[in-house]
């Protein structure tokens, strides 16, 4: 069960959202990193990032997620066939351009034979400025996107923001995401969120509402072919699904089974107490549970 793939870490967010003051200070006081770069518009990489990094590489071509896709599978085929070859690769950190869809770039690594062998897409993170953020969800759909594909959103510049409006922002957040961990940062510094109640802002017509429904087990279901239906079920429903997570009882003892987006993660072995065994939390737009449990039966025969 161990996984041995090369890990990389997806950085989103809109554009001035503070990607580059936030990695710069991670690689400064975190795990040395090898970043790929990509600026739409072709702007030049910050020297103090160059310094902090393990080794820096910009990906020009365009935006990542859309036209510049075949500049990035080849950057990352480079990078694994070297790794291949014997040369010691640190964990990878892909700084996406302000318009990119992480959900797009998931897609992309998870249907590349090879790079999914060879990558493991372990966080999306993405940035939301805690000024401008508010006014980028209610208006842009691409914002919300990014917002839906994170596992861990960091609010930034929240110095500058009222508390009340970022407490506002971060409802709003989990109002689309209930997946994510939210947290707060201020020049790449992790910053306590604000202690207030609020409620989520209103979101623009046409953006269904996420919700989670919990989905009972049969015991002693097998772990590979859950995993097999969870695949099924991302490759049909996976622009609605968010996330999919149980835990089950096998004889090597409790395994974790999630999905992130469009893919299945590898399975975790989970120590003892944590979490509910024998169900499957799904995190999407209106999950239907009896559907999900019909589809089930089915599959498992
Ligand atoms: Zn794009």
């Amino acid at each position: 069960m161990t996984d041995d793939r090369l890990p990389l870490t997806v950085l989103g967010g809109w554009l001035g959202a503070g990607k580059t003051t936030w990695l710069r200070h991670q690689l400064r006081t975190g795990p040395k990193a090898h970043v790929l770069v990509n600026e739409a518009a072709g702007v030049a990489v910050d020297d103090a990032l160059l310094q902090a990094a393990a080794g820096v590489a910009v990906l020009a071509g365009g935006c990542v997620c859309c036209e510049g896709q075949g500049g990035l599978v080849a950057a990352l085929r480079h990078i694994v066939d070297r790794r291949s070859a014997g040369e010691p690769i640190p964990p990878l950190i892909l700084e996406t351009s302000g318009l990119a869809d992480p959900a797009a770039i998931l897609l992309l690594l998870d249907g590349d034979p090879i790079l999914s062998r060879h990558i493991r897409l372990t966080e999306v993170v993405v940035l939301v400025d805690a000024l401008n953020g508010a006014a980028d969800l209610t208006t842009d759909a691409l914002a919300v996107r990014q917002i839906r594909a994170a596992s861990r959103l960091i609010l930034t510049k929240t110095d500058a923001a009222p508390p009340l409006a970022t407490a506002r922002l971060v409802a709003t957040l989990l109002a689309l995401n209930p997946a994510a961990q939210v947290e707060a940062a201020v020049a790449g510094l992790a910053v306590p969120l604000p202690d207030l109640k609020a409620d989520p802002l209103p979101l623009g017509t046409g953006l269904r509402p996420v919700t989670a429904v919990t989905l009972p087990l049969p015991p002693g279901v097998d772990w590979a072919v859950l995993s097999l239906w969870l695949s099924a079920l991302i490759h049909v429903h996976g622009d609605r699904l968010i996330r999919i997570k149980g835990v089950i009882r096998t004889p090597a003892g409790r395994l974790l089974l999630q999905t992130v987006r469009q893919q299945v993660q590898p399975p975790e072995i989970l120590p003892e107490g944590l979490g509910r065994d024998d169900h499957l939390a799904v995190i999407g737009e209106a999950p239907d549970v009896a559907a999900l449990t019909a589809s089930l039966a089915r599959f498992l025969g």
